[in-house]
């Protein structure tokens, strides 16, 4: 885990300006600016086709927007590739989880332990790794085959694989689709401590419930741009979130 006190509290761990990319003639994103502090909870939210993965892919570095700057920890990351992204601290878990099937799951967070991070490892790997599958509730699961997980502890492995990266900022793109009621508790209450342990984190989610339980801030992405960022209360009140959920 990093220091969760940052040498620079006042100033942002992201700070985003003017982003835009397109897909030949189609815009999907424009103009998007968004800043955040070291230690936030944000919900981004929006219709599908709005761009949340978009943005996501053009900050962590598998997509490269035409416009706009992207500043993490004080650098200009926009044209770095995604490896030196991720090794800054700048992480994202995917939709859909592709656990290596042949692995167990220690071994498949041992992986991104052992590629994702700067320094050399002394040290078990291993015992690395078991930490931190108990940090996303799979303790006493990582000599299991991922065949043999739920589709809500493969999630949490998920996240385990990005917290293997030791982020210190956390994108999760949509971690909970599918799963049930209580399901969606489990992987918020997981998020949920990796914010008290210091992780920023950016959660973009369709259900409702879980993005107004998680979030302190709510961005709004509409076709590739921001119509709303502020406190959960007052974006859901106003007229263009309304409109495009009520639309869709
Ligand atoms: P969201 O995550 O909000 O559902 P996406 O960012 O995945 O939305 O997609 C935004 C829009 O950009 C959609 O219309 C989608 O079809 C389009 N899009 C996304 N990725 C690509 C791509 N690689 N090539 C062409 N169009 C894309
Ligand atoms: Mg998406």
């Amino acid at each position: 885990m990093r220091p969760a006190v940052e040498a620079d509290p006042s100033s942002p761990i992201l700070s985003v300006r003017g982003v835009g990319k397109r897909f030949g003639g189609f815009t999907a994103l424009q103009d998007v600016d968004l800043t955040v502090s070291a230690g936030e909870r944000i919900g981004l939210i929006g219709p599908n086709g709005s761009g949340k993965s978009t943005f996501v892919n053009c900050l962590t570095g598998a997509l490269t927007p035409e416009a706009g700057s992207i500043v993490f920890d004080g650098h200009e990351v926009s044209r770095l590739p995604a490896w030196q992204r991720a090794r800054r601290g700048l992480v994202r878990s995917f939709q859909i989880p592709r656990p290596f099937k042949r692995m167990s799951v220690v071994e498949n967070v041992q992986v991104p332990l052992r590629f994702a991070r700067s320094e050399p490892r002394s040290g078990s790997s291993e015992q690395e790794a078991l930490e931190i599958l108990a940090r996303v509730g799979l303790a006493g699961r990582g000599s299991a085959s991922p065949k043999d997980l739920s589709q809500v502890e493969l999630r949490k492995l998920e996240l385990a694989r990005a917290l293997a990266a030791n982020p210190r900022l956390l994108i999760a793109d949509e971690a909970m689709a599918g799963l049930s009621d209580s399901e969606v508790d489990e992987i918020v209450e997981v998020l949920e401590q990796l914010s008290r342990d210091g992780i920023t984190i950016i959660l973009i989610e369709h259900i409702m419930r879980a993005v107004m339980r998680f979030s302190e801030r709510i961005v709004v992405l509409v076709a590739g741009r921001k119509v709303a960022d502020g406190d959960p209360a007052t974006v859901m009140r106003q007229a263009d979130v309304v409109e495009a959920y009520l639309g869709q």
